[in-house]
This record gives structure tokens, sequence and C-alpha cells, in this order.
């Protein structure tokens, strides 16, 4: 079974074509263009993703090695994400499955981030039924326990931030560039987390809050730099280290709060900042501490890609869960 999934919820533009649970081809282009403004600028994105979706799809099928007559299905994002964004990986996909007189599949980019961990991957396991998944990404932060592949419940989540939103105010405030976390993640490698002391949030339950983290680095980096106007520049290395140990405490600690609650040992990570060596290697570690089974996914499954669309549309089409043609897209899709 051939699959095209699609991807476009936010300013990437990506497809990718999966072949029974194998990827044939995961293709992305990456919009520089929001570079310049500090953050996704959702107009841009729409039309960069206007631009890039043909030539993206085309080269999908051309590193597969086969034609579009040969796919048995499309599938698309349909939310959560960017509605300009959305519309335009939505209407497409629409077309080409109407074109090809073939089954459209609507996937929810959030079990995307999840699911992405049934690729077959050498040397990358499948959790069991049920477990948990952390998904920790730009516009999200929530902790979920996974009873089956479409038998998901959130039950955990952040009440304001995101936790890549926190790593990436936090790289304003230093002046880092946008996205801001692979920068705070490779620097972090060169300082020492325990520098400086930041106070983890308090919220009850399995829930998240990071806006208040957050302020606490603003003022801190603005009562540093009064006393020495480089403070930043002589510190950043340790800044970072700190402030990324931080969250993943953060992380972790919720985490075994769920766990503990849950009786659920097999513990997933999903979403772009999954991608954090921190928490990769935290997670690891909590394998040995907690008695955890943790499954990490491939790097170029972290951050966003259309190989996650695809075999969530795998699964779907195992299911013949369909979309209806006229289907919308939905820029608050919840599961
Ligand atoms: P969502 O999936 O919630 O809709 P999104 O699709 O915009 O949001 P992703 O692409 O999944 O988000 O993740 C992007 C986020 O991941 C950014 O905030 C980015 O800073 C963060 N990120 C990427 N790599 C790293 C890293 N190595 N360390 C920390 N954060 C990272
Ligand atoms: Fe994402």
């Amino acid at each position: 079974i051939y699959i095209l999934g699609i991807e476009s919820s936010c300013d990437d533009t990506a497809a990718s074509v999966i072949h029974n649970g194998n990827i044939l081809s995961n293709v992305i282009a990456n919009q520089k263009i929001h570079e310049a403004y500090g953050g996704v600028v959702p107009e841009l994105a729409s039309r960069a993703h206007q631009q890039n979706i043909v030539p993206v799809v085309h080269q999908a099928l051309e590193k597969a090695n086969i034609k579009k007559e040969e796919l048995h299905a499309i599938a698309f994002t349909r939310g959560p994400g960017l509605m300009g964004s959305l519309l335009v990986g939505t209407s497409f996909a629409k077309s080409l499955a109407y074109g090809l007189n073939i089954p459209l599949i609507d996937v929810n980019h959030m079990q995307g981030h999840i699911l992405a961990h049934f690729i077959n991957e050498e040397g990358y396991s499948k959790p069991p039924f049920p477990f948990l998944a952390m998904t920790i990404s730009g516009g999200h932060t929530q902790i979920v326990r996974v009873d089956n592949y479409f038998d998901m419940t959130v039950i955990g989540e952040t009440i304001d931030d995101a936790v890549g939103e926190a790593f990436d105010k936090s790289g304003k405030i230093l002046g880092l560039g946008y996205p801001a976390g692979p920068e705070i993640d490779k620097r972090a490698k060169l300082g020492n987390p325990k520098a400086f002391k930041f106070t983890k949030p308090k919220v009850d339950g399995l829930n998240f809050s990071f806006s208040g983290l957050k302020t606490a680095i603003l003022y801190f980096i603005q009562k540093e730099t009064k006393a020495n106007p480089n403070f930043i520049e002589e510190n950043i290395n340790d800044i970072c280290a700190s402030i990324q140990y931080t969250i993943i405490g953060v992380l972790i600690d919720k985490l075994k709060k769920a766990s503990k609650e849950t009786g659920i040992n097999h513990i997933a990570i999903g979403g772009g900042v999954s991608a954090n060596s921190g928490i990769r290697q935290a997670l690891k570690d909590g394998e040995k501490k907690f008695g955890w089974t943790t499954y990490i996914p491939k790097f170029e499954f972290t951050t966003d890609n259309a190989a996650m669309i695809a075999i969530v549309g795998y699964l779907k089409f195992l299911d013949k869960d369909f979309a209806q043609k006229n289907i919308a897209a939905s820029a608050r899709l919840k599961f």
C-alpha cells in the first residue's frame, strides 16, 4: 500500500511516501523567510506553501520512485495549525485525491507526532499499548495516554505557553535566532546546568505552565545586564544550560507523576522539542532511575515532517477510515 502524506500546518511544507509502514521518501521545504521576523508570519507561511507544495510533492514521488497513479490514498494534515497554511495542504490533497480517484485521509497533526513511533525503522521499537506519550512542540505540551492508535486521551497539558515557546522566547531574550530551541540545545552542551537557578513553575496535577519561567528569565537577564552589560555574552552557554535544565526538570517531574498515577511505564516523546539532546538523555536515564521503557523518535521525525502524516494515513487506511471529499481544515482540531 502506497500512501502520500502531506504536511503544511505551520511553516514547513512536507511530503512523504510510505509503503506498508516503510518510508520511501521524506521531503521538507523549510521556510527561511520567518527568521527575519523572529517568528512565523502566517500570511507569508501560506504564500510559501503555495509555492512549495507542487515541487515538494513531485520530489517525494520521484525519490520514492513511484508514479502518482500508483498511490492508494492521500493523507493530509487537517489541523491543528495555522488556518492559511492548513488550507494549502488540504486543498491540494483534496484535488489530488479527487483527480486520481483514490481515498482521502485526514490526519490530526498531534496524533502524527505520536504515531511517528509506528514507522518501520531499524533499531527503533514500537511502544506497546497502553503507553504514555509526551508531545512537546512549538504549539503544544501534552501528556497523552495512548490505549490504541486512535484511542488517545490527553491527561495533562499546558495552561499557557508550550515548551517550544519557552525555548524560543527565552532565546529571543538572549538575542538568539528563531527558532531558538536547537541553538539553546547546542550551547547547553557547553555550559553548566547548575550555574543559574530558575524556580520551576508550580502547577497542580499533570498540567504545565511555562509563561512564568519566561518572565523569570527576562527579569534575571535585565537585572544582570544592568550590572554587567556583557553578561549574556560572557555566560551564554551557562544560561542556556540552566534554562534547558530547568525545563527538562519540569517535563520529567510530570512524566514521573503521570507514570505513577497511571501505572504505565512505557513512555514515548514526540514533537519538535523531542529533538533536544537533554530531554533525550533525561528520558534514557529514566529507564534506570524509574524503571521506564522509553521510545525516542529518530531525529528527522521529531520536528514537523510528512512521514508522520503518511504513517497515520497508512494506519487509517487499514481501518478504511476515509475522509469525505468536502472535509475542511480545522485550526483547533482536537482528538
Ligand atoms: P505543533 O506541533 O504544536 O503544532 P509546531 O509544529 O510548530 O507545533 P514542531 O515543529 O513540532 O512545532 O516543533 C518546533 C519547536 O521545536 C520549536 O519551538 C523549536 O524551537 C523546538 N525545537 C526544535 N529542536 C529543538 C531542540 N534541539 N531543543 C529544543 N527545542 C527544539
Ligand atoms: Fe508539529
